[in-house]
């Protein structure tokens, strides 16, 4: 179906990537001077100037903010998620398609300073700052011929031959996003510049031109679009039935969603009525916006994490920037978010004194709606003695809410599950004996990825932090293999002691130093290790790891493992965020682990120590479910 993309499909400055942002430098310089040097020279010299560039400034500035705030607001679940329309969820793909849905501000400056230049008198010398008359007939040529030729337009570029050209691009989306509106090919928004500048021109002509009147059709135009594909209804039944004419003079989400589900019905631009004048009105538009606001889905599983490093809340923050969540975290090159770095501490601060666990994210396997929920609070923190309480409190609040809406499974993510905090879980269990929702630690397919990821004819390990229950758990699995283990603690030497056979204790040899893993070239490490502890590691060792926050990679001549992830099933849907520093579509083992958990239905908690036999059962039900080692 899909043809090759038409002529001018592509934008003038599509190679340029994110230097396409210094077109607007001639504006910033022209702006500057001609509120200071220049204009203090015209001034004297007589002359003067209306300032186009600065107003193209601002005006650009507030459709960036109005396309922002829409985004936020759209991916606030706590607000939206009960009118979402479509529920199937967006992919990385229509991120990365739509993270340049900005082309058009830049156009639509370029083409206005251009017919500023070129039309004698299209300046704001010649007019008024407001004029009510000026501003009434714009609204009576919009609604008039703008929306009427757009219908046609719009009409005519789902004919075959253009619809596979050029407006195809803009129906990849079948979920929207309030900025789905801005993202078609080049040659289309030429053909909506035209339609953009018949009220805008036609104003001019009549004589009633305003300065206020370029602001208020931008940023109008801009705020009715986002809100077309901001995808939750929220305009209530209530008011379309106390104003029947509403729905013939006003768009809905729900009515334009139709659009992009049902494609070739509900063309209008902002009035349905020239869908009903024309017949394409889509029968099930208004049975659609009802069932919105009646529906309520449950969510089955809830994955609960935190925040790491100052910056990654940006990252969770459902609120932040699409293209910065859509890739695996990473500040130190990741540069445009680097401005936020003032606004860090403001938000730790308030999520101190106010927050409570927040939806960050969601995505559907077939079988289960999950979402990933996060406790305000950020690794530092887990380490604080005084916020342990709190901490704990937030956690088991999150447990009880998340059972309150329907969940089956909850799993600890990353800290949360800290055997310092809570037993990795058990707390909980213990304190909610009659909880119908699981928790889950997620630790039995760490582990069993961990014990994956070493060697096969492995002889030997060295092994640190030997008091987790982790290493616990590899240490009997491991021993119980015929595998050497050198450990530091004397503590795990007693207390797995009788879960090793007879027969292969002798595996497990106790040491005191580093420097007794000197000829091991396999160090798992289990609690952070300083570079000067990891100058005793051979040369080539690979150091496997599962301590939070990873070890410093100091050694050049070894390789580090890095958290232990796995590869979602390829059925997955709905995902458009990286888990931290993950990969798209990787998850944290921990979250693989409730996610399996889920699936298979299993009944008991998986809290505090891991049941040594369980590994192997949790890691074979992974991977049946379509998990893939990464
Ligand atoms: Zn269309
Ligand atoms: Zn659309």
């Amino acid at each position: 179906m899909a043809s090759k993309p038409g002529v001018w499909s592509d934008w003038p400055w599509q190679s340029l990537g994110a230097w396409k942002y210094a077109l607007f430098a001639p504006f910033v310089v022209k702006a500057i001077h001609e509120n200071f040097w220049g204009g203090l020279h015209w001034q004297l010299h007589g002359g003067g100037s209306d300032n186009w560039c600065l107003h193209m400034l601002i005006i650009a500035a507030l459709r960036y903010l109005n396309g922002q705030l829409w985004m936020n607001l759209s991916r606030c679940y706590y607000l939206t998620s009960k009118y979402q329309i479509q529920t199937k969820g967006i992919t990385f793909e229509q991120v990365d398609r739509e993270s340049s849905w900005d082309d058009n501000i830049l156009l639509h400056a370029i083409v206005g300073t251009m017919v500023h230049e070129l039309v004698p008198g299209f300046t704001f010398t010649a007019c008024k700052f407001w004029d009510p008359v000026g501003t009434l007939i714009l609204l009576l040529l919009h609604v008039g011929p703008a929306e009427y030729v757009y219908y046609w337009a719009h009409r005519a570029l789902h004919h075959h031959y253009l619809f596979s050209r050029y407006h195809s691009h803009h129906h990849s989306s079948f979920v929207t996003e309030p900025v789905t509106g801005t993202v078609h090919p080049f040659a289309e928004h030429l053909l909506y510049l035209v339609i953009i500048y018949i009220p805008l021109m036609g104003t001019w002509l009549l004589g009633r031109a305003s300065m206020s009147m370029f602001y208020v059709y931008a940023i109008g135009f801009d705020f009715m679009n986002a809100m077309g594909h901001c995808n939750f209804e929220f305009m209530p039944a209530c008011l379309l039935r106390a104003f029947p004419l509403l729905k013939y003079l006003v768009y809905t989400p729900s009515y334009h969603s139709l659009h992009h589900s049902r494609v070739h019905t509900n063309f209008a631009l902002f009035m349905p009525i020239y869908d009903y004048l024309g017949g394409t009105v889509d029968a099930s538009s208004d049975e659609l916006h009802a069932s919105v606001r009646r529906k309520k889905r449950k969510t089955e599983f809830v994955y609960l994490m935190h925040a790491t490093e100052l910056l990654s809340i940006f990252h969770l923050l459902p609120l932040g920037i699409p293209s910065f969540a859509a890739w695996p975290l990473n500040t130190s090159s990741q540069w445009y978010v680097w401005p936020l770095w003032p606004l860090t501490l403001p938000v730790m601060a308030l999520l101190w004194l106010f927050g409570q666990a927040f939806v960050s994210d969601n995505y559907q396997l077939p079988t289960l709606r999950t979402q990933t929920w996060v406790i305000p609070r950020f690794g530092f923190q887990y380490y604080l003695p005084f916020e342990k309480k709190r901490i704990n409190k937030l956690i088991d609040r999150a447990i009880i809410e998340a059972e309150q809406e329907g969940a089956r499974v909850i799993c600890l993510g990353a800290l949360n599950k800290s055997e310092s905090l809570n037993g990795g879980g058990e707390l909980f269990v213990n304190k909610h004996k009659h909880l119908g929702i699981r928790v889950v630690n997620g630790n039995t397919l760490t582990a069993a990825i961990i014990l994956n990821t070493l060697p096969n004819n492995l002889k030997e390990v060295f092994l640190t932090g030997a008091t987790s229950n982790l290493s616990q758990a590899i240490a009997i699995y491991l021993c119980r293999k015929g595998v050497r283990m050198l450990t530091q603690s004397q503590d795990l030497y007693e207390s797995i002691l009788t879960e090793v056979p007879i027969g292969y204790r002798q595996n497990l040899v106790q040491v005191t130093k580093y420097q007794d893993g000197q000829n091991c070239p396999v160090w798992v490490v289990g609690k952070w290790a300083t570079p000067s502890d990891q100058k005793w590691a051979p040369p080539h060792t690979h150091f496997h790891q599962f301590v939070i926050p990873p070890i410093i990679e100091s050694r050049q001549d070894c390789t580090y493992g890095k958290l232990a992830g796995i590869q979602l099933p390829k059925d997955i849907k709905g995902m458009r965020s990286c888990e931290m520093t993950m990969p798209r579509g990787v998850v944290h083992a921990c979250h693989a682990g409730g996610l399996v958990h889920s699936l298979e239905g299993w009944m008991h908690h998986e809290v505090g120590t891991i049941d040594v036999d369980r590994i192997d059962v949790t890691w074979n039900a992974a991977l049946r479910h379509g998990f893939k080692p990464v």
